[in-house]
């Protein structure tokens, strides 16, 4: 399959040269551009860290003790704002990892649902359907992407839920060590590609406990700066010791409210402020040491699925919102190199406002709407469940009994209106626009089955098609058609 995967990474090489042959000239330091790298970018790591404001990570973790800021020597940083999406979290993760926006996926509140992801595959899906050859791996904590890695017919190779840890941020210490070593361990098989996601969430759970200007949510940011720089350095171990570069993307789902003069108080994120539709994109490309340390102000978190494909050589899907990061001349043409990385980057924060009126209302319509299941199953149902069961495990005369009785009747009654309550949600974010734009493919084929919706872009890079083997048998004999017929 060698020739074959390196046959379809020398036609995007090409289309790179052909198509974008003008902005690649324009582009600083792009001269280094070759096929090699092209070639070599077989391992790609994507990192996300939770409800995480860059403006924090600059005021907090611009320095050499933090991974953030060693991503951003080594990459390209976007400044980039969600504004006129969800700002809630699993609405937007299905963003980063299908690479369709919310009007597409349909996704609007946190309770999990398999449908979006069958409809609009995950990148997970994408990989493993087009090649399969690939190691995909998914490394967390929380349940939402164990989920989708699972979803559809081409589930992730390696699907890693970590448990343990009596705070998040014991538990983001487990993710990333359980992550040095899966990217260590790449090295015993270096012809082998490999696709890693890893989830940090400790910076979301300071910024709900204690808002995005608290100190505990300065200390996530730090915190969670430690683990990516430990991931990064067993990266560069990795590299040294097979002589392939990594791609590197970082990413968050949204911001946090922040308000300096209750900087206690949040109501957290979900709404159209700057704060909450604040979000960024550090993107690290396999051999292009030329742009470290560069900006990037046109990234945004729905190119990050197409630019991991790209990465492959595996086709797009023609509906994709996003568009590949290497690739795409608007992109490329939008790096700059600021004398002040730190500056230039909070400049572009401070320029984000607000929707219109009219967006913001919706948005904040569809956040309650789509939130109000969540909540009411998150911090209704299973906080009283959650009591009952203490005194069931008590074993207390009459009381025991009584509480599994309510824990039997609020099972029986809660359950059902969380479904209800949820459903509304999801019929107020299609009527204010959410999931209404069906998509151009249909369903990834069932494994197995010899049904092809990709077009030919997608039977060509599909891994069932295999070159026939010709052995020593020479090409002219077999085009001989009088040898065929006779
Ligand atoms: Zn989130």
């Amino acid at each position: 399959m060698t020739s074959i995967k390196k046959v379809l990474c020398g036609a995007a090489v090409a289309g790179l040269v052909a198509g974008t042959g003008s902005a690649v000239q324009a582009q600083v330091g792009l001269s280094a551009v070759t096929a090699d790298w092209m070639l070599a970018a077989e391992n790609v790591l994507l990192l996300g860290t939770d409800g995480t404001n860059l403006d924090k990570i600059l005021e907090y973790a611009y320095n050499d003790d933090s991974g953030f800021k060693m991503l951003m020597d080594r990459g390209i940083t976007a400044a980039t704002s969600m504004i006129g999406h969800m700002t809630m979290s699993t609405p937007s993760w299905s963003t980063i990892l299908t690479g369709v926006w919310d009007d597409k996926h349909g996704v609007v509140s946190n309770i999990y649902r398999p449908e979006p992801y069958t409809t609009w595959p995950s990148v997970f899906n994408l990989i493993e359907y087009n090649k399969p050859e690939i190691e995909t791996t998914v490394i967390s904590g929380r349940g939402l992407f164990t989920e989708i890695a699972s979803t559809g017919g081409y589930p992730a190779d390696n699907i890693i839920g970590i448990s343990g840890g009596s705070t998040s941020a014991e538990m983001d210490e487990l993710v990333a060590q359980e992550t040095i070593s899966r990217i260590l361990a790449t090295t015993t098989n270096p012809d082998i590609s490999n696709f890693m996601f890893a989830y940090q969430s400790q910076v979301d759970h300071a910024g709900h406990s204690y808002g995005g200007g608290s100190d505990e949510y300065m200390q996530a940011v730090i915190n969670v700066g430690a683990n990516l720089k430990q991931i990064l350095e067993a990266v560069a171990q990795a590299e040294a010791i097979t002589g392939d570069r990594w791609t590197i993307i970082l990413t968050t789902d949204h911001g946090h409210q922040q308000n300096p003069d209750l900087p206690g108080f949040s109501l957290g994120h979900g709404f159209q402020s700057p704060n909450e539709t604040s979000s960024f994109v550090m993107f690290s490309l396999a051999g292009n040491e030329a742009q470290a340390g560069a900006q990037n102000l046109a990234y945004r978190t729905v190119d990050i699925t197409p630019t991991i494909l790209q990465a492959f050589g595996i086709p797009m899907r023609p509906d994709f919102d996003g568009t590949p990061m290497q690739l795409d001349p608007r992109l490329l043409d939008s790096t700059v190199f600021p004398d002040d990385l730190k500056q230039a980057l909070q400049d572009a924060i401070n320029s984000f406002g607000y929707p219109n009126i009219g967006t913001e209302i919706m948005l904040g319509l569809r956040a309650l709407a789509g939130g109000a299941g969540y909540m009411l199953q998150s911090y209704v149902l299973n906080p009283m469940l959650n009591y009952l069961q203490t005194l069931v495990d008590q074993d207390i005369f009459l009381v025991s009994g009584l509480a599994e009785g309510a824990q039997w009747v609020l099972r029986t009654v809660g359950e059902p209106v969380v479904h209800v309550v949820a459903e509304l949600g999801r019929a107020v974010g299609y009527l204010t626009g959410a999931g209404v734009i069906a998509p151009i493919d249909g369903p990834l084929p069932a494994p197995g089955a010899a049904e092809y919706t990709g077009g030919l872009d997608a039977l060509l890079a599909d891994n069932t098609f295999v070159a026939p083997e010709l052995g020593d048998a020479d090409l002219p004999a077999l085009l001989d058609v009088d040898a065929l017929v006779g």
